[in-house]
């Protein structure tokens, strides 16, 4: 992203359908309840993607009234330490306290499994996200970028097609049919965050999670087998066996985990921010898909209509 095309915006300007063309806007803490009554569902593969990537912006979005679902799509058996039903078990309980840090009402599990999801069906998964999204009448998703560049992580973009496509789909009747027979309607996503999971991923959305930064280090200390939140408590062990201490990490694990997350784990957050004066930033990429008011038809005919 060159600097020199960005131009900011207020969030009352005219939204974007794609990050490659406008400036961005710097989203800051809204007063108030603006989001009362929606619902978003942030759609991540591994423990610790919600927590890099989105928690700050989800923490805002719940504090703006929003209510909030998690759903992980793999069983991260890979990561952990242990055997993979070890590592399955302890990533879904951190999984829960994660989702309890940032302020979520709920969790889902799919259980694909890790490192191995561009080899599931892609219309199995897109189904149960639909079945999810219009379950809980999902108004907005955060997710990966479905076309990101720079992606290793096939679960992820995986995980991001899928949630693209399920996003469009779950708002018209006629796909999964038999939903509506079980009593689950079609509800339509019309807004959606991507995360900027790599560099150089496009972004059009700059999140002030200055005030949310506590919530988001809470959700990272939670993430114990894979994203470092236990390392603060590890490094204060090893030095303490070296007969060291560092005054950073305080005198028990919890503090030593929340502050070696603070200093070592959020730089990305603080780059993001610099260059808007923010202290920490989470970047997007925003889609706006609410139509307007009033559509152009109705426009026409109110001012072109003449009595028969
Ligand atoms: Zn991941």
């Amino acid at each position: 992203m060159k600097k020199s095309v960005i131009r900011k915006r207020s969030l009352g300007a005219a939204p974007f359908n794609r990050a490659d063309i406008g400036g961005i806007i710097i989203d800051k803490d809204q007063p108030g309840q603006p989001h009362k009554g929606k619902v978003f569902a942030a759609i991540h593969a591994h423990l610790d993607d919600i927590p890099f990537y989105a928690a700050g912006l989800c923490a805002k979005l719940i504090g703006e009234g929003y209510t909030g679902y998690v759903l992980r799509t793999s069983n991260d058996e890979k990561r952990g330490g242990g055997t993979p039903a070890q590592n399955i078990l302890s990533n879904e309980q951190e999984h829960i306290k994660m989702a309890e840090a940032v302020g979520f009402k709920e969790v889902f599990d799919l259980y694909y499994q890790n490192h191995e999801m561009d080899g599931i069906s892609s219309l199995d998964l897109r189904g149960r996200i639909i079945f999810i999204l219009r379950l809980i009448k999902a108004d907005t998703v955060i997710s990966f970028n479905p076309w990101g560049h720079g992606e290793e992580n096939p679960d992820h973009w995986a995980t991001g097609r899928a949630v693209e496509e399920a996003a469009w789909m779950c708002g018209i009747d006629t796909d999964f049919h038999e939903h509506l027979e079980a009593g689950i309607q079609p509800h339509p996503v019309l807004e959606r965050y991507y995360f900027q999971a790599r560099r150089g991923q496009p972004y059009n959305r700059v999140v002030d999670i200055g005030s949310h930064i506590e919530k988001k280090i809470a959700s990272l200390v939670e993430c114990k087998s894979q994203g470092g939140g236990n390392f603060g408590s590890q490094l204060r062990a090893r030095l303490a066996k070296e007969g060291k201490r560092l005054p950073l990490l305080g005198n028990d694990d919890r503090t030593a985990d929340r502050e070696y997350v603070r200093q070592f784990l959020l730089e990305d957050e603080r780059e993001a921010g610099r260059e808007f004066g923010l202290e920490f930033a989470e970047r997007f990429y925003y889609i706006d898909q609410r139509p307007p008011a009033k559509s152009k038809v109705d426009e026409y005919v109110e001012r072109n209509a003449v009595p028969l």
